[in-house]
């Protein structure tokens, strides 16, 4: 018998890279190996695996009644480049644990409790995260997904082809609303409010979500010197005009957790002597209610049809996705809290400000986060810590969880 701790550290030892650094790609021959060693670590506490055809894993724990609905918990053990070893791993070995230290407590659930790894939550491979979940819940459909590219074109049919799901039956991987009674998933942070505050556990009440836009502008090119200013159609000013007007339009939203982010622009030509005649860029927008954010983002379109008319400039706008915050079961959140006040464990209400399984997981289940500090709130880089007994606390809180929504 092997400790969390233990198991944390095996797995970190699976990786791409040089250790600390954990680099797990997924369908990389490290995340399979990585994949055989959480299944390994289920078989021995008596779970049965299934795994669905793009490799999203369930290791069940069977209930007296069988026939209900089940309980989950899960995360992901896929690792964007040079990351660390907590992020995800700890909801799906902690997940583990939280089901072991329920069967040396002698419970024997109600409604059976499964173990989920979900597939490529990071988007390293395929520029889309939450692959599994996003399927398993109908927030993308099957066609789609297997069209994604990767960097190199390959697409992820593919991938899927030389994997060892490709026998899997493609029609099971879409779970039908009420498929799960409770989902609950523990992660790390990834973020420094826990710690500062010398808190022990985050019960999450919502989670933002992002929408990313690409914006094209086509303005006229010329000579630095030679157009004079009533003669310019600048592409790039017009992009700077609607990057401060997204500004505003998150600060005027109505919520202070509307974000917004112009992260990305490329200009061309490039030259210093040669105005901008095309300009990209990328946008992020996030709030944790979906009114404001449409709100923000309609203050910021009607902004940019002025900005283009005046500037005469032609603007192509798509979306490379919209994905709809969520609202945390309160049931779950209160059993989080409950759990957190009887160990004597500090506890805050917070929002998840990134995404994760729970998100989807969230359209078909009613869901919650159980969140725990980690070291600075550093995260995706190779010093992301959490100490053993920050991660006990965690994995009690969840236990508890499962076992009361197991009850129910
Ligand atoms: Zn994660």
């Amino acid at each position: 018998m092997s400790t969390l701790t233990e198991e944390i550290e095996a797995l970190a030892a699976i990786t791409e890279v040089e250790p600390p650094a954990v680099t797990r790609v997924i369908y990389s021959p490290e995340d399979l190996a990585g994949r055989e060693l959480v299944k390994g670590l289920c078989r021995e506490a008596g779970l049965t695996i299934r795994e669905d055809a793009i490799g999203n894993c369930y290791a069940r724990w069977e209930g007296s009644e069988p026939s209900l609905p089940a309980v989950a918990t899960g995360s992901h053990i896929d690792a964007i480049p040079n990351a660390g070893k907590y992020d995800g791993v700890v909801g799906v070995l902690g997940g583990l644990e939280a089901i072991r230290t329920l069967q040396r407590r002698g419970f024997q659930p109600k409604r059976s409790i499964e173990l989920i790894t979900f597939t490529s939550e990071e988007p390293t491979r395929f520029n889309i995260g939450c692959l599994g979940s996003r399927l398993m819940s109908g927030s993308l459909p099957l066609e789609k997904a297997l069209a994604l590219t990767d960097n190199e074109g390959r697409t992820l049919d593919d991938w899927l082809k030389s994997s060892p799901y490709a026998q899997g039956d493609r029609s099971a991987i879409l779970l039908k609303k009420g498929h799960y009674h409770a989902f609950a998933e523990l992660h790390i942070e990834q973020g420094p409010i826990l710690e500062r505050e010398g808190l022990d556990i985050g019960a999450v009440t919502h989670i933002a979500a992002p929408a990313s836009y690409r914006l094209e502008i086509i303005g006229q090119g010329g000579h630095a010197g030679g157009v004079l200013m009533p003669d310019r159609h600048d592409a790039f000013c017009g992009a700077a005009e609607f990057a401060l007007a997204l500004e505003k339009a998150a600060w005027n939203s109505g919520s202070s957790d509307t974000v917004a982010t112009t992260g990305m622009i490329r200009v061309l030509p490039g030259a210093i002597n040669s105005i901008p005649n095309h300009v990209e860029i990328g946008i992020d927008l996030r709030d944790i209610r979906l009114d404001t954010r449409t709100a923000a983002w309609d203050m910021a379109t009607k902004a940019l049809e002025e900005i283009a008319t005046r500037r005469g400039l032609k603007t192509t706008l798509s979306t490379i996705n919209e994905d709809a915050p969520a609202t945390c079961d309160p049931g779950l959140v209160e059993a989080t809290v409950a759990s957190a006040e009887r160990h004597g464990y500090s506890y805050q209400r917070q929002i998840s400000r990134a995404y994760h399984d729970s998100l989807f997981m969230s359209r078909i289940a009613p869901t919650t986060m159980i969140f725990i500090p980690c070291y600075k709130g550093y995260s995706h880089r190779p010093d992301e810590y959490s100490s053993p007994e920050q991660i006990a606390k965690g994995v009690e809180v969840l236990a508890d969880v499962l076992a009361q929504a197991s009850e129910q």
